[in-house]
């Protein structure tokens, strides 16, 4: 029998008369909390631990960025003072972000953000010499991993495509790579290694510096996704003997659609787009000098503040996934064993569906997220939880909780009440999981 397709709640259309943020108008944030008070029709509070999908501007970066929507609108490519101003300041914030990763500000391309940064590093390396593999000069390959984000895993799947070959080393059940198994899959044609540091459902970190010395060893270069590390944990390129690093603004407190590659000297990199000379023709574009001030000072902040924020957002983590441990059977923490990003956990509840759970949790104002993605109307699993070897009922039984800056000890105390109660709502409404528990009592 053909099994029957979840139907995919995370669309929401599908839900008749629930629209997910009818409670998002108009809240009063408060500084120092995630907590929102909404005082149009509703008396809920609502607690968001989503921070790996997005982060809110803070608000001395939203100061940083605000002159230069109005009174310092000048473009930064213009000769005249006012563009020389935001040149300048575009100078400054490059300066910023260099400063979070150890690099030099001449290293520092502003992009898009995440996604953009990754496709110009995959592409920028692989795909000159693939008009090299249609002439019948060389083959390429490229070695990247099962648990990347889309930005790379895609992009993998698109040099393929164009006649790149690529391996996806697997990982272990912690979501880490054997360094023994990125040895062996180098081949004499292997131009680029692509890693993720952190990954964004698990938060575990791979050993860049061993891959990073692997790759110098034997001349490779070496790209990672820095999308979900940087700014939680430090980074120092050198260190790391990085090539291409990818970060993007609004996982460390600055806006959507702005980001940044970092490129080592020297590095040979193709240019994905072609216009203006801005950022010396290798990105052009007119810069969004708003954007590029608001992950500058986003990027100051965090390095400022890495090693207070991690501290305790780590005992905020910790306390939420050692509560929900005690107090939801049978839950368990995926990858718990392998080094991970201070804010992020990641369960499984066995016997409830994870959008079920999302939704139920949403509708008592707490905001989480599950790794599925829609496809055709139903619900795959997350390739990273089925990628660590989980099945995919338990895949589907994940939820990740992602903590910020602003998380509070209140917050973590109000998702210690609603999750152990939705979970059990949910499971006895589940006639398998009322049967098996009733097996095995
Ligand atoms: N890489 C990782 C690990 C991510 O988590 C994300 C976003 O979720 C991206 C890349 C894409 O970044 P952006 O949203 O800035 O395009």
């Amino acid at each position: 029998m053909r099994p029957v397709p979840v139907p995919c709640l995370l669309s929401f259309r599908i839900l008749p008369g629930y629209f997910p943020f009818r409670n998002l108008h108009s809240p009063l944030v408060t500084r120092n909390s995630t907590r929102r008070e909404y005082p149009v029709g509703s008396h809920m509070n609502r607690v968001y631990l989503d921070f790996n999908a997005t982060t809110p501007v803070e608000p001395a970066v939203l100061d940083a960025m605000l002159p230069y929507f109005s009174a310092e609108f000048a473009n930064a490519a213009s000769i005249h003072t006012p563009g020389q101003r935001a040149r300048a300041a575009v100078e400054t914030a490059r300066e910023q972000v260099a400063a979070l990763v150890g690099a030099r500000p001449q290293e520092i391309v502003f992009t898009s953000g995440g996604t953009e940064s990754d496709n110009h590093a995959i592409f920028g390396v692989v795909a000159q010499p693939i008009l090299a593999v249609r002439s019948g000069d060389v083959s390429r390959h490229v070695i990247t991993t099962a648990i990347e984000h889309e930005a790379v895993l895609n992009t993998c799947q698109a040099l393929e495509k164009e006649g790149a070959s690529v391996t996806y080393l697997p990982t272990n059940r912690n979501g880490q790579i054997d360094m023994e198994e990125l040895r062996r899959a180098i081949r004499p044609e292997t131009i680029l290694i692509t890693i993720m540091h952190a990954n964004n459902e698990l938060g575990t970190v791979q050993p860049l510096e061993e891959i990073g010395r692997l790759a110098k060893e034997a001349d490779i270069y070496f790209h990672t996704d820095a999308v979900q590390s940087a700014g939680k944990i430090s980074i120092d390129v050198n260190k790391l003997q990085v090539d291409l690093l990818s970060i993007s603004g609004h996982k460390l407190y600055a806006p959507k659609g702005i980001g940044a590659l970092y490129v080592r000297g020297g590095t040979r990199l193709r240019q994905l787009l072609y216009g203006g000379h801005h950022q010396r023709g290798f990105r052009p574009g007119t810069e969004n000098v708003a954007g590029i001030m608001g992950l500058g000072k986003a990027a100051e902040i965090a390095r400022k503040s890495l090693v207070e924020d991690a501290q305790r957002i780590s005992a905020l983590r910790d306390r939420l996934q050692q509560g929900l441990l005690h107090r939801v059977p049978q839950s368990r923490v995926n990858a718990a064993s392998a080094p991970r990003t201070p804010n992020t956990t990641n369960l499984v509840f066995p016997g409830v569906e994870g959008e079920a759970l999302l939704i139920a949790l949403d509708l008592k104002g707490l905001a989480c997220s599950t790794g599925a993605a829609c496809s055709s109307g139903a619900v795959e699993p997350s390739h990273v939880l089925t990628a660590i070897g989980l099945p995919p009922e338990e895949a589907r039984a994940s939820l990740r909780f992602s903590l910020g800056r602003h998380t509070t000890p209140a917050d973590i105390d109000f998702s210690l009440n609603v999750v152990p109660a939705a979970v059990a709502q949910l499971r006895e409404l589940s006639p398998t999981y009322r049967k098996e528990a009733t097996a095995h009592s």
